[in-house]
């Protein structure tokens, strides 16, 4: 059986703490591996080893830095199939949807190349009488990710690209459930001459989490994850002086006006709601049609397409999507649709009893579509996190902006519609961080910043972009001033460029 244990000091390591926890194969139900929980003592062993490595690759130019990038970025292309097969068989993902995840990740990274212009400072020439001022900007030290199971390549590299780029020494903390693939890009990066201990990948759950909160010597951590979780991490790093920014859950809205294209609007919702099983923190997981025309219209082209969604294997390159990721995943958004029909929204398609036939032990489930939903519903406030939609019936379209608006969420919405002025209005007034405007999954690109609003996301700024590039250093500014300028005499008032 496959053992993952720790990547430290540029090297795999075994565990040593004796705890570890199962991987499961999600297509086949098998477990396929054990990864090894890591102890407080095994995540200092990783910071000592970036510590010591660290100080010597921030003073290494940026141009070879970025050299070193290049050379993973071509690794990665050399290695994308064998990448993308260890992600899905460990994620539950289809190939082409892993692959999707690998590319996302390193167009952070091909970004993070341009870090000798990213990084420059500023100057003002004589800002006073002979004084001159300019600002760098310098790296963090040792810096930290805790990354989640749903993006197991794309998150790792949104978080290490950058950070690495900047100078600084990285700890990765991946999920549990797939360190297959952030193992395997530590060691691409060590191939691509990145110097040892430099980028280190400690697997744990909590008590390598808390270890990373509590360590004196991680100056940042960045988080994406479930909001409970998000929100104790930013409170617990920002209480040990660290900088934080920690991404959390979310409940994504598609509005439909009465003027989009329905059939351009139903193609999306279908892709957005039930791709990668809905396990995206960008999936649509609740349609607003504006009217119940509108309402009656989509949801009669809706139906037959969820019925016809086809759940496959993961390296079923026609399937649409994929099992979920455990068994426990698999029965929590079950409870949610049992939970649905209590409260009384209408199942339209139950995708409950689905079964694969060839892989009756895999964690399977057809898509899901309730309509009637309304906003007192649990399965309207909470995160289902798997292929469930729901329609909730919005009368105009100010309740239609104001659902979103009002959730508890703000990481991604969507508006389909014709008309300029609504998509506008819609854009300037929702209180929502990343709006598609006929774009069902509006993930900003890589020189773009990516964040979420309310509960969707702790600390800022926001990751990837230029945003990563300041969270990942401080910012020195100097004043300068030769003889020549100088006066003679000591000055006791405030000083001013006069
Ligand atoms: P999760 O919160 O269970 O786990 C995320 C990370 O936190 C993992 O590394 C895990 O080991 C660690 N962790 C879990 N429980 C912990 C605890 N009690 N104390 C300390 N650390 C703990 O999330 P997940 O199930 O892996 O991922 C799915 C969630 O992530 C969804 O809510 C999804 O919306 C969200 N997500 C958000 C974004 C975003 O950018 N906003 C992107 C992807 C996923």
């Amino acid at each position: 059986m496959r053992e993952i244990g720790h990547f430290i000091g540029g090297k795999n390591v075994a565990g040593t703490s004796g705890r570890y926890t199962d991987v499961f194969e999600p297509m086949t139900g098998e477990v396929q591996g054990r990864v090894a929980l890591a102890s407080k003592a095994e995540l200092r062993a990783a910071v000592e080893n970036a510590k010591a490595a660290q100080p010597a690759w921030a003073a290494t130019n940026p141009q070879r830095r970025a050299r070193v990038m290049m050379r993973f970025l071509d690794l990665c292309q050399r290695e994308y199939d064998s990448l993308a097969e260890l992600l899905a068989r460990e994620h539950g993902k289809t190939i082409p949807d892993a692959k999707g995840d690998i590319q996302r990740g390193l167009e952070v990274v091909e970004f993070a190349c341009g870090i000798p212009h990213l990084m420059k400072g500023e100057y003002t020439e004589g800002a006073g009488p002979g004084i001159d001022i300019y600002s760098m900007r310098q790296a963090l030290g040792v810096v930290a990710g805790i990354t989640p199971f749903n993006f197991p390549a794309m998150i790792p590299m949104w978080k290490f690209g950058p950070a690495i780029a900047c100078g600084n020494a990285f700890i990765l903390k991946p999920s549990e459930r797939d360190p297959g693939v952030p193992m395997r890009l530590a060691e691409l990066m060590i191939e691509a001459g990145l110097p040892a201990g430099i980028l280190n990948v400690v697997n744990g759950d909590k008590e390598a989490v808390d270890a990373i909160l509590d360590d004196p010597d991680i100056k940042a951590v960045g988080f994406v994850g479930s909001s409970p979780i998000a929100q104790y991490i930013y409170h617990r790093a920002a209480g040990t002086g660290k900088r934080a920014q920690c991404f959390g859950g979310a409940k994504n809205h598609m509005i439909i006006m009465p003027d989009a294209d329905m059939n351009q609007a139903v193609d999306a919702l279908i892709g957005a709601g039930y791709g990668s099983a809905g396990e995206r923190c960008m999936a649509i997981s609740v349609a607003v049609p504006v009217g119940n025309g509108t309402a009656d219209a989509l949801m009669e082209k809706l139906i037959p397409r969820v019925e016809s969604l086809k759940v496959g294997p993961s390296t079923d390159p026609s399937a649409d999507f994929g099992p979920l990721v455990t068994r426990a995943a698999l029965d929590r958004v079950k409870g949610y649709v049992d939970l649905g029909i209590q409260e009384g929204a209408k199942l339209a398609v139950d995708g409950r009893e689905f079964r694969m036939q060839g892989y009756e032990n895999g964690f399977y489930m057809g898509g899901c579509l309730f309509d009637e939903v309304k906003p007192d519903m649990r399965i309207y406030k909470e995160e289902i996190f798997g292929p469930v939609l729901s329609v909730v019936r919005a009368k105009d379209y100010a309740e239609a902006l104001r659902l979103p608006t009002e959730h508890e969420y703000g990481n991604g919405v969507a508006i389909f519609t014709r008309d300029g002025d609504a998509a506008r209005d819609f854009a300037a007034k929702v209180d929502v961080g990343m709006v598609g405007i006929n774009v069902p999954i509006p993930v900003p690109i890589a020189y773009y910043t990516f964040g979420g609003w309310k509960a969707s996301g702790f600390g800022d700024p926001n990751q990837h972009g230029p945003d990563s590039i300041r969270f990942y250093t401080k910012t020195k500014t100097v004043t300068s001033r030769w003889p020549s300028g100088l006066k003679e005499g000591a000055e006791f008032s405030m000083p001013l460029m006069q």
